[in-house]
């Protein structure tokens, strides 16, 4: 059967619609993307029979022209059949979830690329509520006039850190610029140039100012900041004295910095507010749960701090947000920038935030029910019997390729918390007998599968810090299909590369 005798047979795209595989989806998602889907399947099916037509004349008998022997052997109701699957298929891509859920066995327990905390259950059931209802979220039940978005958390807030005041916005970046815009436009702001720091992706201090409308007033060295090195860099144009913690990286050896009691009565004695950029902002001392200690928020209040920033999904561990706190007529004027209106948090963000800063009002039980310390706090005996329970069933998912093995290894807590404190922790870890490229194509293959799992690869090795592995079955059930997965084109690259 000649190529156009093998497309005069294809079904048009009504009868196929008819398929009974298709009445289901039919049903779920409307006529039209199925239609759609239906079309892209026979212009799939167009485009295999011209190249399996092509390689056919150029006599390469490869997997091509057999598959164009099966389509000929076809007739129209099984063609008919088998776009429908396809069709089915292109619908399943189409309308997978958009954020895929996926195993972070990356070692860094506060993900920025994978979502950064999981919420508690509370949080959750809370903007689930949120989302489903009008709520009274700027309207107060009492008198029936127009409330105020923040006004549900900050007195929790307050009561939490030690502050006068408080106000929520989209994320700390936003806190830092909306701070900076209300108090220091056109105006300087002295920082050391120990801090002007970059803290990842195209957040860096001196751009942040710039774009605040701010005037950067360097002041100190790299290394070593002194309070005269404040008070000489004050002048009329001063507005705000501020301090960025440096996240991400530290300056060891002859290294000094002004601390924030020193800094706060500089900047009184100036007149202007003294500032502090937290970044994580603990609200609790980790020291009590055995883990690195993080300046919290209300000492870095009580150490005079006017104003501090910090984030709603760092170590704190609720939902994306930038939390503004301190004295209350700056929290005013910062409240009355129109950036804030831009810079405002969903209904469903503060619904969830006050859940998780409810369950901070019990620190005891925090490690218990806060998804973020039940990681970090996980003992590690138990993560290695984890990966005892764990290892012979990736390696016979694995087969001979591969050496799979448990191994001591650290955790990181991320997004610039505690940078340089590790936790020890434990990992499978994989060799493969051909090498970096062969643990490439590993990686790529458990990204592919239905909950992709992300590793680390690190000195030839490729590590699953099993830490923040809660699902296991659900873990095995992806190994499982790791062993039986077909494979795509890309992989059986990989794999030739890994025979190579
Ligand atoms: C992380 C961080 C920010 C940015 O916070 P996001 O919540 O990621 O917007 C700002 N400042 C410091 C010091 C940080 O560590």
């Amino acid at each position: 059967m000649s190529v156009n005798s093998l497309f005069a047979i294809l079904p048009p795209v009504d009868a196929i619609l008819q398929e009974s595989l298709l009445t289901d989806v039919r049903q779920r998602l409307g006529n039209e993307p199925v239609k759609l889907a239906v079309r892209a399947a026979l212009q799939r099916l167009r485009e295999s029979i011209v190249v399996a037509e092509d390689s056919g004349s150029a006599e390469s008998s490869d997997e091509h022209s057999s598959e164009l022997e099966k389509l000929r052997a076809l007739d129209r109701s099984a063609i008919s059949a088998r776009v429908a699957a396809t069709a089915v298929e292109i619908l399943k891509q189409e309308y997978r979830p958009l954020l895929r859920p996926v195993f972070n066995l990356t070692g860094t327990v506060i993900h920025t690329n994978l979502g950064r905390s999981r919420l508690p259950d509370e949080a959750i059931a809370a903007m689930a509520v949120a989302a489903g209802s009008a709520v009274d979220l700027e309207f107060d039940l009492e008198s029936g006039s127009r409330g105020d978005r923040d006004a549900h958390l900050e007195a929790l807030i307050c009561e939490l850190t030690g502050a006068e005041a408080a106000t929520v916005v989209n994320n700390n970046a936003a806190a830092v610029v909306l701070l900076l815009n209300s108090l220091a436009r056109e105006r300087e702001v002295l920082i050391s140039r120990g801090e002007l720091v970059e803290i990842g992706g195209a957040f860096r201090i001196p751009e942040v100012m710039e774009s605040a409308g701010c005037k950067l007033k360097e002041v100190g060295t790299t290394n070593r900041t002194h309070p005269r090195d404040f008070e000489s860099g004050l002048s009329d144009a001063s507005a705000l004295i501020m301090k960025v913690h440096a996240s991400n990286y530290e300056i060891r050896g002859f290294t000094s910095a002004v601390p924030e009691t020193e800094l706060a009565r500089i900047a009184r004695a100036a007149g202007i507010p003294f500032v502090s950029d937290l970044g994580s902002g603990s609200l609790v001392d980790m020291h009590r749960y055995g883990l690195p200690p993080e300046p919290t928020v209300r000492a870095t209040i009580e150490a005079g701090a006017d104003l501090v920033t910090f984030s709603g999904d760092k170590l704190l561990g609720g939902p994306q947000t930038g939390i503004i706190v301190g004295r209350a007529d700056l929290i005013k004027r910062i409240k009355a920038n129109p950036l804030k209106r831009a810079l405002r948090v969903d209904k469903t963000i503060l619904a969830s935030l006050l859940a998780v800063l409810q369950l901070y009002r019990d620190p005891a039980s925090l490690p218990q029910r806060l998804p973020l310390l039940i990681d970090l706090c996980r003992p590690l005996s138990e993560i290695e019997a984890a990966a005892e329970r764990m290892r012979p069933e990736l390696s016979a998912a694995l087969g001979a390729a591969y050496s799979v093995y448990t191994a001591p290894c650290k955790s990181q807590i991320g997004s610039g918390a505690l940078p340089l404190e590790l936790i020890p922790s434990c990992a499978l870890a994989i060799s493969s007998q051909a090498g970096d490229s062969g643990l490439t194509s590993l990686a790529a293959r458990l990204r592919r599968l239905d909950k992709p799992i992300v590793g680390r690869l690190a000195d030839g090795v490729m590590l699953l810090d099993l830490r923040c592995l809660r699902d296991e079955q659900g873990f095995c059930e992806q190994i499982a299909a790791l062993a039986t997965a077909h494979s795509g084109a890309g992989e059986e690259e990989a794999e030739r590369g890994e025979r190579g």
